[in-house]
């Protein structure tokens, strides 16, 4: 190969005979010898490139990983147990960027350190945000004031949305494999319409004068648009992001607790339980298991990925709330 190589180099030289355009040849001409001589190998070592992607929280990257399967190599920013509203990025999540093909992101308010992260980290990676086709709904907070709720993914059919939003996105990164890619996304909305169907029946199971969740920050927005559940929040904010609540304002939530009888109190997996402890015991309501609210729990757990984390999330609402 490589006397060839320099043979066509040579032959090259001798018709060009020009510095310049010469160099332009001797760049082509290596590539061309190796396409003649390896094609179906090259073509094939080329096309079996993962490719490199970024999720930045790890319940989006349950999704990309299931629909990548072995075809992509993942990096999640924000790993098990992390809180997007609040994280801080470090170095390597910076290199993870830069090396990046595609980034999947949900948006709507979520990942708000990710477009300086992005930027300083020159990255060419092609930025999805998988909620695009997902109507995002409003929280009132004040007269004056609204915020997007980014929680979309306690909901399966928003997960499913999200899943073709990424099958799409890897179509186009990766076209010679996107039958691989379409055909783990059918499997994938398959269980996540089976977990719909589930969900529908658990729910309908808890009276309806019970359907109340009280958790630190407004995570289940989505959940109780669908459900008809009432929501209240220690936090009232859709951010954990937000300041304590002043020893008033936590007056007036115990007081809201106590009139509408709500029978648990959920803690969440991302956020210090400690708050919410003290509202529940001054409110006199019992706290009930952790939830996987904004992330999934560690590997072994319960909330270990999607799936699993809403069965546990469910169950864990119906046997407090029942
Ligand atoms: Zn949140």
């Amino acid at each position: 190969m490589g006397n060839s190589r320099c043979n066509v180099g040579l032959l090259c030289s001798c018709l060009m005979m020009v510095g310049l355009v010469l160099s332009g040849c001797a760049d082509r001409a290596p590539k061309t010898d190796i396409g003649r001589e390896t094609a179906t190998a090259s073509s094939d070592s080329e096309s079996s490139k993962p490719l490199r992607v970024v999720a930045t929280y790890s319940i989006l990257g349950d999704w990309v990983r299931r629909i990548g399967g072995e075809n992509i190599e993942l990096t999640v920013l924000v790993g098990p147990e992390g809180d997007a509203h609040t994280y801080e990025p470090t170095p390597q999540d910076s290199v993870a960027l830069a090396k990046a093909d595609v980034v999947f992101e949900n948006g709507l308010g979520f990942e708000v350190w990710l477009d300086r992260l992005y930027e300083a980290s020159e990255s060419k990676g092609k930025r999805i945000v998988v909620t695009d086709s997902i109507k995002p709904r409003q929280v009132v907070i004040s007269e004056s004031q609204t915020e997007t709720d980014p929680h979309v993914w306690h909901l399966p059919a928003n997960a499913i949305l999200m899943a073709n939003s990424i099958a799409s996105a890897f179509e186009t990164a990766d076209p010679s494999r996107s039958s691989q890619y379409r055909s783990r996304e059918q499997s994938y909305v398959k269980e996540l319409n089976e977990l719909d169907a589930w969900i529908t029946k658990q729910i309908n199971s808890i009276p309806n004068d019970r359907r109340k969740l009280v958790t630190t920050h407004d995570t289940f927005g989505y959940l109780a648009d669908k459900y008809g559940l009432e929501v209240l929040s220690v936090l009232g904010s859709v951010s954990s992001d937000s300041s304590d609540p002043s020893a008033g304002q936590i007056a007036e939530i115990i007081n809201r607790i106590r009139a509408s009888k709500v029978p648990a109190i959920f803690a969440e997996n991302i956020l210090n339980p400690k708050l919410t402890n003290q509202v529940a015991q001054e409110a006199g309501v019992k706290i009930v298991p952790t939830l996987y609210t904004d992330a999934l729990g560690p590997k072994g757990s319960p909330g270990e990925d999607y799936l699993s984390m809403m069965r546990f999330n469910i169950t864990t609402m119906v046997e407090a709330l029942r």
